[in-house]
């Protein structure tokens, strides 16, 4: 029955337009009576490639300071007895699961229905499952999910904190491709006040602009005027995370004193107090498919709006596409950060109008890898993750500098600032990598800083 429905996709695909090849091929299937076995979703092979992907130049000078390890991913292919391949993605030092050898080994032989909805596969394996399985059954992977809430689901363009300038320029750019939302991070090492009067002169009000501060307004009283500040701009649109998620009260505080909306990673304060207690206005939802169902539904039942956070290359941002479809209230722009990289792995880009993209409809993830340029990017896969020493000048108006080193953890940056060791918000503030240029120099400024937490010069 396989070959022959494999024929017959090809004729399928060779006779009718890709746009609606998928709803087509689905009846046609049925109307030729065409079954699927269990033993067309048996696991049969499972190869893994790692690759390091590279930033586009703005990100690349600003990511280069905290997260250069974004860059490594690992796509996974999985092949079924039904002589389809499914591809998923790991972006391997920044995920909620990376899949292990055993994890491998235990889907071999295995039926990939039954195995998809398992999260302690990890990403890269999970999501390939789901790609092979929707297409041996040749339905998209949001009718895997459940029944269909959005044919379009929005997406935001996502930087980490940035110059001011850096962000104007990706905020135009992110706008006339057809993004209508900006993600990234509030911190104390920029002047968050400059980066939002020069980013909303280059983007029109409905061009909405998106803040995670983790934790770093540290507390309601003094986080408050500051959001209060920046919501005078109309584009400022959701804040994430202002000070620590368990200061229920605080953060009950700042949801009702600002109409800008209150987003807060879901799980902690339990989302019953959340509900309760009033102390966000929607959620960001990542993880596994069962967990991210889960608590889909969870916000679905509750009205909660939320975003999904489900971060990699263009082919992580597909799957997150079905997730959009899938959920209801899936409504908040998704976090896939795809718009970092200078290729995103993807043979056709995923397209955005007026801040939406469309729920892919063809058989499993819906789109294609391209290969060539997997290919030119594949690496060996680190041994662990990657930590290039990095040494990182914060200058304030008045001579005032601050050198920050990276210390071995992702954080340090992040650790320093809510220790308060920039100073609280302080105006003028703009931070950049000093480049490694080998020199003694430089060595002994690294070290003076990485010893001492970040050090006055
Ligand atoms: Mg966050």
């Amino acid at each position: 029955m396989i070959p022959h429905r494999r024929r017959f996709l090809q004729h399928a695909l060779a006779t009718t337009a890709v746009a609606g090849l998928s709803a087509w091929s689905r009846q046609s299937l049925r109307a030729e009576g065409s079954a699927l076995s269990d033993k067309h979703f048996e696991v049969v092979d499972v190869k893994r490639t790692t690759a390091r992907l590279e930033y586009r130049p703005t990100p690349r000078r600003n990511m280069d300071r905290e997260l250069p390890h974004w860059r490594y991913v690992e796509i996974c292919d999985v092949t079924l007895r039904s002589g389809r391949q499914g591809s998923g993605e790991t972006l391997l030092y920044y995920t909620w699961g990376v899949p292990s050898e055993a994890s491998v080994r235990r889907v071999i032989g295995g039926n990939a229905v039954d195995l998809m909805w398992d999260d302690s596969l990890g990403a890269g394996l999970q999501m390939a499952l789901f790609d092979a399985v929707g297409r041996t059954a040749g339905v998209p992977v949001h009718a895997l999910l459940g029944p269909q809430a959005h044919s379009r689901t929005p997406l935001s363009w996502w930087n980490i904190d940035t110059s001011a300038a850096d962000m104007a320029e990706e905020c135009r750019r992110a706008y006339n491709i057809g993004y209508r939302s900006y993600k990234t991070k509030g911190r104390p090492w920029f002047d968050v006040f400059e980066q939002l009067r020069q980013a909303v002169q280059v983007v029109p009000e409905s061009f909405k602009i998106d803040m995670d501060f983790n934790d770093t307004l540290r507390d309601a009283e003094r986080g408050l005027p500051i959001l209060q500040e920046l919501a005078k701009h109309p584009q400022v649109d959701i804040y994430e995370t202002p000070i620590p998620q368990v200061d229920l009260a605080g953060n009950a505080r700042i949801t009702a004193g600002t109409d800008v909306q209150i987003a807060m990673h879901y799980g902690n304060p339990g989302p019953l107090d959340v509900i309760r207690t009033r102390c966000c206005d929607g959620f960001v939802v990542g993880g596994g498919a069962a967990r991210v169902m889960r608590e889909g539904q969870f916000c679905d039942e509750t009205n909660m709006p939320f975003w999904l956070q489900l971060v990699g290359s263009g082919i992580t941002a597909a799957f997150s596409l079905h997730f959009g479809g899938a959920l209801r209230q899936a409504v908040w722009p998704a976090v896939n950060c795809h718009q970092l990289f200078e290729h995103d792995l993807l043979a056709q880009p995923i397209l955005l109008r007026n801040g939406l993209a469309a729920v892919p409809d063809s058989p499993g993830l819906g789109i294609e890898i391209d290969r060539d340029e997997l290919a030119r990017r594949k690496v060996v896969r680190p041994a662990r993750r990657p930590e290039p020493a990095r040494l990182i000048e914060t200058t304030w108006p008045g001579r005032r500098r601050m050198l920050t080193a990276s210390n071995g953890k992702v954080n340090f940056m992040l650790q320093a600032g809510n220790e308060e060791r920039y100073g609280y918000y302080l105006p003028g503030a703009e931070s950049r990598l000093v480049e490694n240029d080998g020199s003694d120099r430089w060595r002994r400024l690294y070290d003076q800083a990485r010893t001492q937490g970040p050090i006055e010069v």
